[in-house]
């Protein structure tokens, strides 16, 4: 069994979220997001070595039963959010009335399709129900993740695939930029129109190139500017993906902290 020490405070906490858990056996939303909460805090190691062995001891059930819950709770939190803040008009995974159905929109959402059709088809048979912006089924493709591990939507699948070009289009102005700034500090008389201006001009094209290169899924659209109430993201200029920089400088840090749970808990999968 193997417990550990817990203050005080976290006996106290975890007692408040048992007694949430009991309460809540039939709350799946609530018991899964109450579950979410005492594992983040440790609290299981009062009794417990592990999360999986706390569940099942404590409630009696195994560990995939515990990421289904905590799994709906955080994507049905996450859709809430989003909401709120404005960023999508409305959400079917808000309106879901049974797990059942939640379970269902959240597989048709992972697979890129649209989310306001129901998947009828179990999850190991998922054949994907055509897509927001195209209609052509890509079943059986393996999943492309974003650099930061989310799926990236079939709708932005195009822009994702330049990067390689982007990339590429990078590197050359980089070596430009050596060659001449290498050449103008050996005084070749060949580049005697030129100044150090244009090395300064080079490195800004590097940025700007760099600034276009996709790295995440849009964290205002998810991937759906055409879901947005105005069918565009300001944000991601309408293809879904956004930049590094603006990814770790200017995205909502609650929707990456959102974000970073549902991405580990398909990870744990
Ligand atoms: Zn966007």
């Amino acid at each position: 069994m193997g417990s550990q020490q817990l203050t005080p405070a976290d006996i106290a906490e975890l007692e408040r979220l048992e007694k949430i858990l009991e309460r809540t056996q039939a709350d799946f939303l609530l018991h899964g997001r109450t579950l979410l909460e005492l594992r983040e805090k440790k609290l299981y190691l009062r009794d417990y070595s592990t999360f999986e062995g706390y569940c099942q001891g404590r409630w009696g059930y195994g560990a995939k039963r515990a990421q289904q819950l905590m799994k709906a709770a955080a994507f049905w939190e996450s859709e809430k959010l989003l909401v709120d803040m404005g960023a999508k008009k409305d959400s079917p995974i808000l309106e879901a009335t049974s797990e059942r159905q939640l379970g269902k929109l959240i597989q048709t959402i992972k697979s890129g399709s649209n989310a306001s059709r129901l998947d009828t088809t179990p999850p190991q048979n998922k054949t994907n129900l055509p897509s927001i912006a195209n209609v052509h089924a890509k079943s059986k493709l393996p999943e492309v993740l974003d650099d930061c591990g989310l799926a990236i939507p079939d709708c932005c699948l195009s822009y994702w695939e330049q990067r390689p070009e982007i990339q590429e289009m990078m590197s050359a102005v980089s070596r430009v930029k050596c060659w001449v700034d290498d050449e103008l500090k050996k005084d070749n008389k060949l580049l005697h129109t030129m100044t150090n201006s244009i090395v300064a001009d080079l490195s800004r094209a590097y940025q700007s190139l760099e600034q276009c290169k996709p790295y995440a899924v849009c964290t205002v659209c998810q991937g759906y500017p055409q879901l947005k109430p105005d069918s565009f993201c300001d944000f991601c200029g309408g293809s879904g993906l956004i930049a590094k920089w603006r990814y770790e400088t200017q995205a909502d840090k609650r929707v990456i902290v959102m974000r970073e749970k549902v991405i580990a808990m398909s990870e744990k999968k």
